[in-house]
């Protein structure tokens, strides 16, 4: 069976691997195609499209949107957009601007609480890219203020922990249009993380987001179970979606989590990709 893998980060955003050693990776594992999926950002697509096109591998266009959903958080995967069109670039650089907002201020909040750090280390962490928690939590290990990544989100960086803040987010149907107006598909990324109010679920936010163009539903995701797995399978079906997969593969920072087999039994078939190109094709 041809795979694919269409979930993944890179050091654009909290992966450990560059944009062209993801496309030597999926080369040296035979998968015929991926996207890169960075937060927040498709700085790593140019990159990436630049190996896949030297190694022989497809590399379609991604981005991995963090949306607020009734107070919770929800992530708006898109594919197959033209970097170029609509607004897609100016929101997520608003987005980024929102963050980068945010960040000054957990670094206060931190000072406050007598850690001595600057955002400057927290940027180095980063890479100069998308700077977010997770590279907080990793600063705050190594100068020995905490002593793992839990402790630190649950002391300090998660919601309603000592530093914790919040950012700009766009709600799910503005990061659909978002997505769409730059001649992409949204796809709800792994439905089994997506926290629901008291009273709703899954069924009732796919309707609704489907009624507003949401193009595809993450079925095939590293930590769904087979019967997870089935069940979003016919959502998908019921809804006309499209269905797609990924390992959400972030390098040493999910290091029980490989691109391609996600723990080991993650297969994503070829015509998930086929599938998101079409529906990008016909949508324009
Ligand atoms: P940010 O986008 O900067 O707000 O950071 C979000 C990231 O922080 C998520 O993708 C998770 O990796 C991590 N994260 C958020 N909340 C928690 C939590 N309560 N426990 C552990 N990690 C978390
Ligand atoms: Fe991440
Ligand atoms: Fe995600
Ligand atoms: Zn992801």
């Amino acid at each position: 069976m041809t795979l694919c893998d269409l979930h993944m980060h890179s050091t654009h955003s909290d992966g450990t691997d560059s944009p062209r050693r993801l496309v030597e990776m999926a080369k040296e594992k035979g998968l015929a195609a991926i996207a890169v999926t960075d937060h927040d950002t498709f700085s790593a697509v140019d990159e990436a499209k630049a190996a896949g096109k030297e190694l022989g591998v497809r590399v379609l266009s991604g981005v991995e949107i963090s949306v607020e959903y009734a107070g919770k958080t929800v992530h708006m995967l898109g594919y197959c957009f033209d970097a170029g069109a609509g607004t897609l670039k100016v929101k997520l650089d608003e987005i980024l601007q929102g963050r980068d907002e945010r960040n000054h201020q957990i670094v206060k909040k931190l000072n406050d609480l007598g850690m001595d750090l600057s955002y400057d280390e927290i940027k180095a962490e980063a890479g100069g890219k998308v700077v977010g928690r997770p590279h907080f939590a990793a600063v705050m290990i190594r100068k020995g203020f905490i002593k793992e990544r839990q402790e630190a989100f649950d002391k300090y960086l998660a919601k309603g922990a000592a530093a914790y803040v919040d950012r700009l987010r766009f709600g799910p149907e503005d990061s659909v249009a978002m997505i769409r107006e730059a001649g992409g598909v949204a796809v709800l990324a792994h439905p089994k993380l997506v926290r629901f109010p008291e009273g709703e679920k899954l069924e009732d936010l796919v309707k609704s987001l489907a009624d507003t163009g949401l193009g595809g539903i993450e079925c095939h995701y590293s930590l769904h179970s087979p019967e997870e797995t089935q069940q979003y399978l016919e959502l998908a079906k019921r809804y006309n979606l499209v269905v797609t997969g990924g390992s959400d593969y972030h390098g040493r920072n999910k290091p029980t989590i490989q691109m391609g087999i996600g723990e080991g039994n993650l297969a994503v078939p070829i015509q998930c990709a086929d599938e998101l190109e079409a529906k990008a094709a016909a949508s324009v």
